[in-house]
């Protein structure tokens, strides 16, 4: 089975945590893309752990994790997260994490080229990209420009460091037009030192791994960071990541572009929550807004921004599932709506009058106002709830309608950020 996990909405939905429960059923969990701007946080009962790079499978003793060619690697970043982790009592060894050797590096310089552009932007225009300033935008540049470096070349340092004077000289041009003091290669060959040569023993041709264990049966499962509308391709451009986001793409950025997906889910939050900028239809703002950031506990697990929220976008939802080609649906933190006594929904949008109901392209998106229905909520606790037969009817009603609204069957329905607070719905 070749299971892809991704997000419906504009990320944070918790798949980290959804990720963390079914990966009990899997032997192999991969991340495809995206890099150290990703925050999955999960909770289990060796206690409450934030991951970046790593795939949400490292928590579990007996899966293998895989880190594809589609990520960017921050090498610092990734030897502290492992660090974290080892003092958290999680083992890391080559057996259970392997890298592939066609990963790219995101190096300290990537790192400098986000904030100096973000600051640009932000003294130029007034508007910044929201970027989570970790070089990913930078380093998916280099890997298109075919100048970047890859995991791959932490196994054969002497022509590692051939190719990096030339690299540093074309990379200090944009570094200096931007008034900033140029790198120097001496810097970044003791940067492969410290943080390149303690990986290398990860890396491997994760496309090889992963054929074998298909053929030999195994359940492989790919996470996806973020979400269908932070999509580089089909999300709301610019405010986007960098990279796909997509399930369509999880075959292709793990490593195995041979192999066929067998099903997609795709993990929805019961509300909408956004982090960054860029246009966000449904919402929220002032009390209103404070009320749901505060039940929703919505503050970035990267960065700690709080996260712009609104009510359930039925418009961005269904391009969602339709963009992740999703099968079935997990839907996340319904114990949030708990304190409503009516529970709003953005069931459209509107322009100069006219109804939209299908994700437009982002410049008319700005434009767009949203519409919002009200229902019924069930003003009562639901984080004990294991059952269907223990939720409220007004609960049910909700999850009903929403599987309606978006043409979706929802699977399972989470009530809680820990490992068994979740419904099975079928
Ligand atoms: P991800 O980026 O999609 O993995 O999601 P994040 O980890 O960034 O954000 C989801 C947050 O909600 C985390 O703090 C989770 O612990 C928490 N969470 C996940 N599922 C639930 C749920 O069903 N209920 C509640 N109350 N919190 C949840
Ligand atoms: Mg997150």
């Amino acid at each position: 089975m070749l299971t892809s996990i991704c997000g419906i909405n504009w990320g944070d939905e918790g798949k980290g945590r959804m990720v963390d429960l079914l990966s009990r059923d899997f032997d192999v969990v991969c991340r495809y893309q995206g890099g150290n701007n990703a925050g999955h946080t999960v909770i289990n009962e060796r206690g409450r752990f934030i991951l970046n790079l790593l795939p949400s499978g490292i928590l579990r003793e007996d899966v293998v994790n895989v880190m594809g060619p589609g990520m960017v690697i921050d090498l610092k970043h990734l030897c502290g997260e492992i660090e974290k982790l080892r003092e958290g009592g999680i083992k890391i060894s080559p057996a259970n994490l392997k890298i592939s050797d066609k990963a790219i590096i995101t190096m300290p310089y990537n790192v400098l080229q986000d904030i100096m552009e973000e600051d640009r932007l932000t003294k130029a225009t007034g508007k910044p990209y929201g970027s989570t300033r970790r070089g990913i935008a930078p380093v998916y540049a280099d890997k298109y420009m075919k100048k970047a470096f890859r995991m791959g070349e932490l196994l054969n340092t002497e022509l590692l460091y051939k190719r990096l004077p030339d690299i540093i000289a074309w990379k200090n041009m944009t570094i200096k037009a931007y008034g900033f003091e140029p790198v120097k290669v001496e810097e970044m060959v003791e940067y492969f030192e410290t943080y390149g040569k303690p990986l290398a023993e990860y890396v491997t041709d994760t496309g090889i791994y992963l054929n074998e264990a298909n053929k030999n049966g195994k359940n492989i499962m790919f996470e996806a960071q973020l979400g269908a509308l932070r999509d580089i391709d089909y999300g709301i451009v610019p405010y986007t990541s960098s990279s796909s986001t997509i399930a369509a793409y999880a075959p292709i950025g793990a490593g195995v572009p041979n192999l066929k997906l067998t099903n997609s889910i795709g993990i929805m939050k019961a509300y909408s929550s956004c982090v960054g900028a860029g246009p966000f239809t449904c919402e929220y703002f002032d009390e209103k807004a404070e009320k749901l950031r505060g039940l929703g506990g919505e503050y970035g697990a990267a960065t700690g921004r709080p996260r712009r929220v609104g009510p359930f976008d039925v418009v961005a939802s269904r391009y969602g599932i339709r963009c992740q080609g999703a099968d079935e649906i997990a839907l996340t933190k319904l114990d949030v709506l708990s304190e409503y006594e009516e529970i709003e929904i953005c069931t459209h949008y509107t322009l100069d009058g006219k109804i939209i109901d299908e994700f437009p392209f982002t410049d008319v998106l700005d434009e767009c106002k949203p519409v919002f229905e009200k229902v019924k909520g069930w003003n009562c606790d639901i984080s004990k709830c294991r059952t269907v037969k223990d939720l409220p009817k007004e609960a049910y009603d909700y999850i009903k309608l929403l599987e309606k609204l978006c043409n979706c069957k929802i699977k399972y329905v989470s009530v809680g950020a820990e490992r068994d607070a979740y419904i099975k719905m079928y």
